[in-house]
């Protein structure tokens, strides 16, 4: 049922953080499962020495990452491929829902698959395949990163950033302009995953209040660095207007979400 997805979210709100940490931490641990394939862990092409990559909320310094040559699943300084065993069902199936309302909405097709950070709570997305997947890229979900949803109390910051990530995917898809600093991408994409969680909303018991805050805290201050993603106001304020367009806009085509989202930027002085 939609009322155990993301199962904390009630706890959370009626029992301190701390305690909702305790008791959500665990089923977190072992709910975690890829969410498409199982059995042999993905690799990217062995071919590929470097991809093309939107580290999202880690600080990679770089759109692009190498790939350690002797082992295809990992991406250096980002993290690990892993597959986990799913062992609650709810947690899981709920993930497997986004993803595939995601790849619907948005026209995409990816696969999704968590990984271990090396370091800090990352979620990434490449238009690289791993072998075995055709698609348009791929998306990876940092394990901490989840686990941090649930700490910070924002369970429903996780189908957000992984629309976040999608979002990604798209933008790689249609060719978002390449400019020289990541900050314009990431804060179109805030505005796609305020879009999605708009239409999520619709259909899933969902705390939009959860998602904002999740965006909130992926936000920096590294102004002059190529790498700045925007400030956290900022990324708060396309995550609202994204949002807002769905639910007061009832704007249910995400080709003109990302539109809409483009102009937003625009607005906001991106180069276009
Ligand atoms: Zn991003």
């Amino acid at each position: 049922m939609d009322t155990n997805v993301f199962c904390c979210t009630r706890v959370v709100r009626a029992v301190p953080i701390a305690l909702a940490a305790v008791i959500c931490i665990p089923i977190v641990w072992i709910a975690m499962e890829t969410v498409d394939g199982q059995g042999a862990m993905p690799r990217f092409a062995s071919s590929t020495n470097s991809i093309e990559l939107i580290g999202c909320v880690g600080g990679q310094d770089a759109h692009t990452a190498a790939i350690s040559g002797a082992d295809s699943s990992h991406i250096e300084g980002v993290g690990r491929i892993i597959i986990l065993p799913g062992l609650n069902p709810a947690v899981d199936q709920a993930l497997r829902e986004d993803c595939n309302e995601l790849r619907k909405v948005f026209q995409v097709n990816a696969p999704m698959f968590f990984m271990e950070e090396e370091s800090g709570y990352n979620a990434v997305a490449t238009p690289e395949s791993l072998e075995g997947f055709v698609g348009d890229g791929t998306v990876l979900f940092g394990r901490r990163m989840m686990e941090l949803q649930y700490i910070n109390g924002t369970p429903d910051g996780i189908p957000t950033i992984l629309a976040h990530e999608f979002a990604h995917i798209l933008q790689y898809k249609a060719r978002f302009p390449r400019l020289a600093t990541a900050k314009w991408q990431e804060l179109h994409a805030d505005y796609m995953a305020g879009w999605f969680t708009g239409h999520r909303s619709r259909y899933k018991p969902h705390i939009p209040m959860n998602s904002l805050i999740a965006v909130f805290n992926v936000g920096d201050y590294a102004f002059n660095h190529p790498n700045h993603h925007g400030t956290p106001q900022e990324r708060a304020a396309a995550f609202e207007r994204g949002f807002w367009l769905n639910i007061n806009g009832n704007v249910s085509s995400s080709a003109i979400a990302f539109q809409e989202g483009l102009n937003f930027i625009r607005g906001m002085g991106a180069p276009l």
